[in-house]
């Protein structure tokens, strides 16, 4: 999955059926799909559009996975790029780049801008115009308000920390809609184990629904990681299946790298 994501400005393949346990979230976004499928319907009734969404959360939820999917699902143009790709040291340079951004966008519309990071560009101005980030921030800003919902274009930011943002970032017409993605419950651990099985032979001693219990504080880039763990274990033995004796393994060899990195969460 992630080398499709990674691709710029491609078509992408990824749909709703690889991002799992996130159901409500998608629900809210049916919207977002409808009107950048029937562009034309809201353009008639004077409606406009949300431009822009803010996903905020703990790393390896699936804020980026999703997104990805939103582009798939409504065949847009998806564009990634990071919040840490604009700050730079040279003033106007992060304002250009985001000039760029928005250009390639409404050439290739209808699009999906997404921002990881975004706190890196959006975090609070020190109201000091002359500085490089504020001026990176007031390029984004400009860009917000300039084009119209109606071009086909919407852009995703992702944050660790939603606090830490500018103020200005959340005023109606820019991002003004915010959802939490956070880390998945027992349901939702075992969707995210079943797309991460999908393609692979199991044998009859695995239970995902044992594994889902065993895995709890793990995120779906932890989920995804275990079964990659697990089918490599497997070839190593020579095994035909992956069997339960992988999977276990691989989950401590996961929750030992947690251990190391967030002591106190587990
Ligand atoms: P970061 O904040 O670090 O950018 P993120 O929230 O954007 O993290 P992703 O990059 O979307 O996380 O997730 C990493 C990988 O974990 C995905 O490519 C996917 O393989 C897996 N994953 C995460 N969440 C889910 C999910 N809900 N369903 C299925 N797979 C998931």
């Amino acid at each position: 999955i992630n080398s499709k994501v990674k691709d710029n400005d491609t078509k992408i393949q990824i749909t709703f059926n690889d991002v799992a346990g996130l159901d409500e979230i998608i629900d809210e976004l049916k919207i977002i799909i409808d009107f950048m499928n029937n562009t034309e319907k809201y353009k008639r009734m004077g409606a406009k559009i949300p431009k822009g969404i803010l996903f905020y959360g703990p790393p390896g939820t699936g804020k980026t996975l999703l997104a990805s999917a939103l582009a798939g699902e409504t065949n847009s143009t998806f564009i990634t790029a990071s919040g840490s790709e604009f700050v730079e040291k040279y003033v106007g340079v992060g304002a250009s780049r985001i000039r760029g951004l928005f250009t390639r966008a409404k050439k290739s519309a209808p699009s999906i801008i997404f921002i990881d990071e975004i706190d890196a560009v959006g975090s609070k101005r020190n109201n000091d115009n002359n500085s490089e980030k504020d001026q990176t921030l007031n390029q984004l800003l400009i860009e917000m308000d300039g084009f119209n919902s109606n071009d086909g274009i919407i852009v995703i930011g992702a944050t660790n920390r939603l606090d830490m943002l500018d103020e200005a970032l959340l005023r109606p017409g820019r991002f003004d809609r915010s959802i939490h993605i956070g880390t998945p419950n027992l349901k939702a651990r075992f969707e995210i184990l079943k797309v991460h099985t999908r393609n692979k032979p199991l044998d009859n001693s695995v239970s995902l629904s044992e594994f889902a219990k065993k895995t709890h504080g793990m995120t779906g880039a932890h989920l995804s990681s275990i079964c990659n763990e697990a089918a490599i274990l497997a070839v190593i033995r020579h095994k035909q299946k992956i069997g339960r004796e992988e999977f276990d393994e691989a989950i401590e060899r996961v929750f030992a790298g947690l251990k190391k990195k967030n002591p106190e969460i587990l």
